[in-house]
């Protein structure tokens, strides 16, 4: 069937001009038939960019909450334009909340290479550690229950990893996906799901999902929204810390997840905070300013570390080698350039990973001294 030329969706989009110091909004009109764009200026009324195929972009990356980089600049989609665009958006972009529970943090960079292949997106991602009282709530459905009381102490175990996933029909393909509450019985009747694969039992069982959508709204509010502080969960350990970045390039390839498994399955190394941030360039600049004047791809790595969502992640270095744990990262990660790392280090992260010295998959802090304040610039400037 041929698709109607005109057909179109609409959204509303915001970025924050940081040199006038305000908000401006434009209207984006994703034409289906060739995927092409137009970008209207709402208040000047003025076309702001004709009608055209825009490198980089497609129709996935539009949706409430997303954000797309246009002209280097970070656009938050913040409204569907009109009906025929939220009624098709609604059902094509439900939201729900997933979560990786103390049992399987071990394992959440398998789950979250499972969750981009069974084609969800991450809208959103965060390392918490809950306390007795954040649990409750979180559960209170459950407070009349005989197994709250294990199931809270369960969670405050150790760190857990909360996600908003956006697909259609997200609440219910998570839920099916994830199996039966039960790990031992996701086993027999579901055996390829999260739970049969990464769980312990009926109450350690890898992961959360939402029940229904007036749950998710607030689950995904819970941890995502602005009503409540959590505790930051990273150290800020000077001599241990480190801070390391998979960059835009590589968050879009969808080869988060297994970076991320390479990193926990080295026992060198702890999480001890991570989080889904996407830069403006001002923000990237500021992060890279160390480089500026002295690595002439500067400019370039500004541009790639604004071109999307990152993940930033403070490494803690374990056991006695403490005193050179950014060193002992770095070593881990690799050469600058991927392809000398494929020749010399070939089972550095960057020689796995990486593409060129742009797209070299990881940034990791360079100097001992830098450590804490990489780490700081996200996890306290950046909250
Ligand atoms: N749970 C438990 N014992 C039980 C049932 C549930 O410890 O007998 C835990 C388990 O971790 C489960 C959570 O409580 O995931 C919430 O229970 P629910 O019935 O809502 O299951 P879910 O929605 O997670 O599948
Ligand atoms: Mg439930």
């Amino acid at each position: 069937m041929a698709i109607d030329q005109k057909a179109r969706y609409a959204y509303i989009l915001e970025y924050y001009d940081s040199q006038a110091e305000m908000i401006r909004r434009y209207q984006l009109l994703y034409f289906l038939a060739d995927d092409t764009i137009e970008m209207h200026d709402i208040k000047n009324r003025r076309i702001f960019l004709k009608r055209c195929q825009y490198d980089g972009i497609k129709l996935s990356d539009f949706f409430v909450g997303s954000i797309v980089n246009i002209y280097s600049r970070n656009l938050t989609v913040v409204e569907y334009a009109d009906e025929f665009t939220r009624s098709a958006n609604v059902k094509n972009h439900q939201r729900t909340l997933a979560m990786i529970k103390p049992d399987a943090f071990k394992n959440a960079g398998s789950i979250i290479s499972a969750i981009n292949n069974a084609g969800f997106r991450i809208a959103n991602m965060k390392v918490f550690s809950l306390s007795r009282t954040e649990a409750e709530e979180f559960y209170s459905v459950h407070r009349n229950r005989e197994f709250f009381d294990g199931l809270v102490d369960f969670m405050q175990q150790k760190p857990i990893m909360a996600l908003e996933l956006v697909k259609s029909n997200a609440i219910l393909d998570w839920r099916a996906f994830m199996g039966p509450t039960n790990s031992n019985t996701a086993r027999q009747n579901a055996p390829k799901s999260i739970r049969a694969r990464y769980g312990t039992d009926g109450r350690m069982n890898a992961v959360h999902g939402s029940d229904s959508a007036e749950n998710a709204i607030k689950e995904i509010n819970f941890f995502f929204g602005t009503g409540h502080k959590f505790t930051s969960t990273a150290q800020f350990s000077d001599s241990a810390s480190s801070c390391c970045l998979i960059k835009p390039h590589a968050f879009k390839e969808n080869i988060t997840g297994e970076i991320l498994q390479e990193i926990l399955n080295n026992k060198n190394f702890a999480i001890g905070a991570l989080q889904l941030f996407s830069l403006s360039k001002e923000n990237a600049a500021d992060m890279l300013e160390v480089y500026k004047g002295v690595i002439s791809e500067y400019v370039a790595m500004v541009d790639e570390l604004s071109s999307g969502p990152l993940i930033a992640i403070e490494i803690i270095a374990k056991g006695t080698d403490k005193q050179h744990g950014v060193n002992q990262f770095r070593d881990f990660v690799g050469p600058f350039d991927p392809q000398i790392a494929k020749i010399l280090r070939p089972n550095t992260l960057r020689a796995k990973f990486g593409i060129n010295k742009i797209r070299n998959a990881i940034h990791c802090t360079d100097l001992p001294e830098d450590g804490n304040l990489e780490v700081e610039y996200f996890f306290h400037l950046l909250q």
